[in-house]
C-alpha cells in the first residue's frame, strides 16, 4: 500500500488546432469547411483516391513555425512527413499524413507565472473528414463529409509538467490567445478549430508512473477542468483501494461529472509509421525560418508587460485589454491618437474597460474624439477659459496690437495660445467668443 502524502497528479496536454490557411494541407481545395455544403470542397487528393499526389502547403508550414517560435521551440531545418496508419471511415487513405520522428518544432517552453511548461513538439498534419450521424427516411445512418479532409492541423504536445487541473486549463487559454494573436487560426472550440486532450496519471513516489489515462473529445475549457478533477479523484480512489489503473482513453460525462472508458490506448507501433514516400523531406533555409520569425509580432504576455510597466495601467485593465487582438489594437490606436490631445492611456483604458466605449466606436481616432469632447465638458468651464484668455492677452501684447491694427488673422494664433494654456481642453467656440469680446 502507498502512503498518501506523496500523491501528486501528473498532467500532460495535447492540442489540435486547425489552421486558417486559404487552401488545404496537400491540395488546392479551400480549407474553410465551416457551414459549407457537404462534399463540395473536395478533389482526388483529399478524397484519398488512388494515384493522387499530395503537395505541401507552404503557408501552413510558415504558420506552424510561427507557433513554434512563439513557444520558444527549436525550429527544424530538416523535417519530413510520415504516414500514420489506422482504420476509420473518416480517413479515406487508411492513413493520416503526419509527422513522427522529425517534427517541425521541438523542445520549446512557456513561462506561466513562476512555472516553466516544456513543449515537447509542435508538428503539422492533416485533418480527417467529418462523420455526421443522422436519421434518413427512418434509418439511422452515418454520412461522411470530406470538406474537412486534408485541412491543415497543428498538433502541440507538452511534457507532463502540470500537477493540477486549473494550471492546465489556464495554460490552454493562454495558448488559444497566442494562436489568435498570431492570426493562424480562429481557435474556436465550438467549431472544433481547437480540440483539447489531456493525459493524466497519479504519482505516488515522485516518479513518473508507468501508465497514463487519456481524456479525449472535450470541447470547452470548463469541461476540461472538470474532467481532469473528476479523473484525478477516480485515480486517487483506485490507488487508495489498491487497484491497478489501466492505460486507456476516457471520455467525460457532463451530467454525471465522471469520466468513462472509451477504448484501450494504441501504442505507437500500432500506427505502423513510415516516411511518406510521395512528399520529399523538407529542407528549410535559415533565411526562410528567420523571415517567418520576424513576422511573429508582440504576443499577449509582452503586451501585458508593456501596458502595465510602460503605460502604467493597472493589471486588471491590461488583462481585459489584451483579451482579444482587436481590442488591444484599438486601444493602441487610441493611445497613439490620444497623445496629440493630451488624452492619457489610463483614461482610454478606463473608458474601454468600464464604459465599454469600444462597443460604440470602431477606431482609435473616434474614441479619442469622444474623450476630448467629454473631458472638455468636464474640465474647461467658461470661467477657467476666461482666465486663460485674460492671461494670454496680457502676455501677447504685440499680437493684440496687431489685431487692433486690423490684422484679424492673429485671432487664430491667440486661440491657439489660450488652448495651450488650457492644455488642449478648451472649447474653441467659447475661446473665440471671449477673445473677440475682450479685443473690441
Ligand atoms: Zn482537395
Ligand atoms: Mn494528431
Amino acid at each position: 500500500m502507498t502512503k498518501n502524502n506523496n500523491i501528486k497528479p501528473i498532467i500532460g496536454l495535447e492540442v489540435h488546432i486547425e489552421l486558417s490557411t486559404k487552401s488545404k494541407m496537400f491540395c488546392g481545395c479551400p480549407a474553410d469547411h465551416f457551414a459549407k455544403k457537404p462534399n463540395t470542397n473536395v478533389c482526388p487528393i483529399c478524397l484519398g483516391l488512388p494515384g493522387a499526389l499530395p503537395y505541401v502547403n507552404n503557408e501552413a508550414l510558415d504558420e506552424t513555425i510561427k507557433l513554434g517560435v512563439a513557444l520558444n521551440c527549436e525550429v527544424a531545418q530538416f523535417s519530413k512527413f510520415d504516414r500514420k496508419h489506422y482504420f476509420y471511415p473518416d480517413l479515406p487513405k487508411g492513413y493520416q499524413i503526419s509527422q513522427y520522428d522529425l517534427p517541425l518544432n521541438q523542445k520549446g517552453h512557456y513561462e506561466m507565472g513562476t512555472k516553466r511548461i516544456r513543449i515537447r513538439r509542435i508538428h503539422l498534419e492533416e485533418d480527417t473528414a467529418k462523420l455526421v450521424h443522422e436519421t434518413v427516411k427512418g434509418n439511422k445512418v452515418s454520412l461522411v463529409d470530406f470538406n474537412r479532409s486534408g485541412v491543415p492541423l497543428v498538433e502541440m504536445v507538452t511534457e507532463p509538467d502540470f500537477d493540477n487541473a486549473k494550471d492546465a486549463t489556464d495554460f490552454l487559454k493562454e495558448i488559444q490567445l497566442i494562436v489568435k494573436y498570431l492570426g493562424i487560426s480562429s481557435a474556436d472550440m465550438e467549431k472544433g478549430s481547437m480540440r483539447l486532450e489531456a493525459n493524466i496519471s497519479i504519482s505516488t513516489d515522485g516518479k513518473l508512473p508507468d501508465y497514463k489515462v487519456e481524456l479525449k473529445n472535450i470541447n470547452s475549457f470548463k469541461f476540461l477542468e472538470k474532467a481532469l478533477n473528476a479523473e484525478i479523484e477516480r485515480q486517487k480512489e483506485m490507488i487508495k483501494s489498491g487497484k491497478k489503473i489501466v492505460q486507456e482513453t476516457r471520455g467525460y460525462d457532463q451530467k454525471k461529472d465522471t469520466t468513462f472508458s472509451q477504448r484501450e490506448k494504441e501504442e505507437a507501433q500500432d500506427y505502423r509509421y513510415f516516411p511518406e514516400p510521395d512528399i520529399p523531406p523538407l529542407n528549410l533555409s535559415k533565411k526562410r525560418i528567420d523571415f517567418v520569425k520576424k513576422q511573429v509580432g508582440e504576443l499577449p504576455k509582452e503586451k501585458f508587460e508593456r501596458y502595465t510597466k510602460e503605460l502604467g495601467l493597472p493589471k486588471n485593465y491590461a488583462e481585459v485589454l489584451i483579451q482579444t487582438p482587436n481590442r488591444a489594437e484599438l486601444f493602441e490606436d487610441a493611445v497613439l491618437n490620444g497623445g496629440k490631445h493630451k488624452i492619457k492611456a489610463k483614461m482610454i483604458a478606463d473608458a474601454m474597460v468600464n464604459a465599454k466605449i469600444d462597443n460604440r466606436f470602431k477606431s482609435g481616432t473616434e474614441i479619442v474624439e469622444e474623450l476630448v469632447k467629454v473631458t472638455r465638458k468636464d474640465y474647461s468651464g467658461e470661467e477657467e477659459t476666461g482666465d486663460a484668455v485674460q492671461k494670454v492677452l496680457k502676455m501677447q501684447k504685440k499680437a493684440v496690437g496687431d489685431y487692433k491694427d486690423g490684422k484679424t488673422e492673429v485671432l487664430g494664433f491667440l486661440i491657439g495660445m489660450v488652448q495651450k494654456e488650457l492644455q488642449g481642453k478648451g472649447n474653441p467656440a467659447i475661446i473665440r467668443k471671449l477673445l473677440s469680446k475682450s479685443l473690441k
